[in-house]
């Protein structure tokens, strides 16, 4: 009988994670990460620098605070000396690509040696050879449905045929899945040399180099795409789509607005009695909107807790309440609304027993946390993969879309007596908050001990700690 002893087992990884620019990528990157740490791994948060919003770089900082062990690497973009466009955060995008290589030193000293890299979407094509050099395997985290993944990763395939999306089409085929309605098509894919259309080209290319596509979403969920993606329907060298969620959420940074605290307003609201709406971080309405969709909120009737912001990136917003919406709507509001200026905390509003309906613009993160919740979504898609987000929403059975609204931002200028009577259907269909609860349980049931997106993300943690 010999009696030496079993080796140590390996260690936790060591996973070096890179978002990309804007709320809707740091949010299930820190997810992530206090994921990881929650599991001993080693993490690695790199972030560029400078962030685009006062959001990002407050939101980093508060992680850091709450996870003392993660570690932050911070690197400096360079900025491209020819921009194409005037969006800040796809400039982001295209300096985090240009600048990945400068990585590499600091990830190649790292003790203990990085295991992994847990990338954004928007860099699969610059950290492939940063991951190869490292000789780790690269995954990647997307950031949106995986229908709207399918409709990325083909992409290039449709690019090369010219009238892919032409005007008089009524749908766009995308091998595995059901056609998608040329309307939900975001308008720049339209331009093969849109700076949108280009990053997402390229680094559908790259894709077949990542270990694993990462994604935000649950079987459940979104069942037929994920089975349709995972059997090579789509394309046939994708590497496998892990669905992990939806992200727990963490310890929030909770913000309190000028008017007072929000939250505290809620504790005195009856259950389900509030309608939220707000349409993510880097939305802004035209102010002929906003007044139109004040309108719809009062004339619905309902208590409404209403997270506003005017411009793309925070740092801009200086628009003032009053001189937005007028004192006289204020005033009249006062005893069932709050409008938040800036920022709210999301995940803290949609789990309180005061919301009873959300007006989104359906962010895969805001999906994700309405499926976690069981909220049932007014869908107002606004832009980029909100549209094909809104149909998945729909079919999941946790909100309603009023196609005919079209595209937020650039559209048409939906009035508020349209608005007021969607919010009542929104707040008054029973069917549909019973469809929403059972999502709800569905999205806990995952990522509950057992759970299918729990099952999955131990398999990704259990398969590096072997290779350590
Ligand atoms: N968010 C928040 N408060 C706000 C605006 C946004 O907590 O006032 C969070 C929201 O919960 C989500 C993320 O920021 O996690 C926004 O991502 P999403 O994909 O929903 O939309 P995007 O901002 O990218 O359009």
């Amino acid at each position: 009988m010999s009696n030496t002893a079993a080796p140590p087992p390996p260690p936790p990884p060591h996973i070096a994670l890179l978002p990309s620019a804007g709320m809707g990528h740091l949010t299930p990157f820190l997810r992530v990460a206090a994921m990881l740490s929650s599991r001993n791994c080693t993490v690695s948060l790199i972030t560029a620098c400078p962030s685009v919003s006062a959001a990002e770089s407050a939101h980093i900082s508060f992680f850091l605070s709450q996870h003392p062990k993660v570690n932050h690497i911070e690197f400096q973009v360079i900025s491209s000396p020819n921009p194409t466009t005037d969006d800040p955060f796809f400039l982001q995008f295209e300096a985090t690509t240009r600048s990945v290589h400068l990585l590499y030193p600091s990830l190649a000293a790292s003790s203990p040696p990085v295991s992994a890299i847990f990338s954004d979407f928007a860099v699969a094509s610059s950290i492939a050879s940063v991951a190869a050099d490292l000789g780790v395997p690269n995954y990647s985290i997307f950031t949106t449905s995986c229908r709207f993944s399918c409709l990325m990763a083909y992409l290039p395939t449709l690019l090369s045929n010219p009238s892919c999306f032409a005007s008089d089409l009524k749908e766009v085929n995308v091998p595995g899945i059901t056609p998608l309605p040329i309307g939900s098509i975001p308008p720049p894919f339209k331009n093969p040399y849109h700076l949108f259309t280009s990053i997402i080209a390229t680094n559908s290319r790259a894709l077949s180099k990542s270990k694993g596509i990462l994604m935000n979403t649950f079987e459940d969920f979104e069942p037929e795409t994920l089975a349709a993606i995972n059997s090579g329907m789509v394309l046939e060298n994708l590497p496998p789509i892990l669905p992990i969620g939806p992200l727990d959420t963490f310890e929030a940074k909770k913000e309190q607005d000028e008017d007072g605290d929000y939250l505290s307003w809620l504790d005195r609201q009856p259950a389900e009695s509030v309608v939220y709406v707000s349409f993510g971080s880097r939305t802004a309405m035209s102010n002929e909107q906003i007044k139109e969709l004040s309108d719809g909120l009062e004339r619905s009737g309902y208590r409404f807790l209403w997270v506003l912001k005017t411009s793309k990136v925070d740092k801009e917003d200086k628009e003032d309440l009053k001189s937005l919406l007028g004192e006289p709507f204020l005033d009249r509001t006062k005893s069932r609304g709050v409008v938040v200026k800036g920022w709210g905390s999301q995940q803290d509003i949609l789990e309180h027993a005061a919301i009873g309906g959300f007006v989104n613009h359906c962010g895969w993160n805001s999906v994700m946390e309405a499926a976690q919740k069981g909220v049932p979504v007014l869908a107002w898609p606004q832009h980029g993969d909100q549209s094909v987000n809104a149909e998945v929403v729909e079919k999941a059975g946790l909100g309603i879309w009023e196609r005919s609204w079209g595209w937020g931002v650039g559209g048409v200028v939906v009035g508020g007596e349209e608005i007021g009577r969607k919010i009542v259907e929104l707040m008054e269909d029973k069917k549909l908050r019973g469809l929403a609860r059972k999502v709800g349980e569905d999205a806990k049931e995952a990522t509950a001990t057992g759970g299918k997106s729990q099952k999955v993300f131990n398999e990704v943690l259990e398969y590096l700690t072997q290779k350590n």
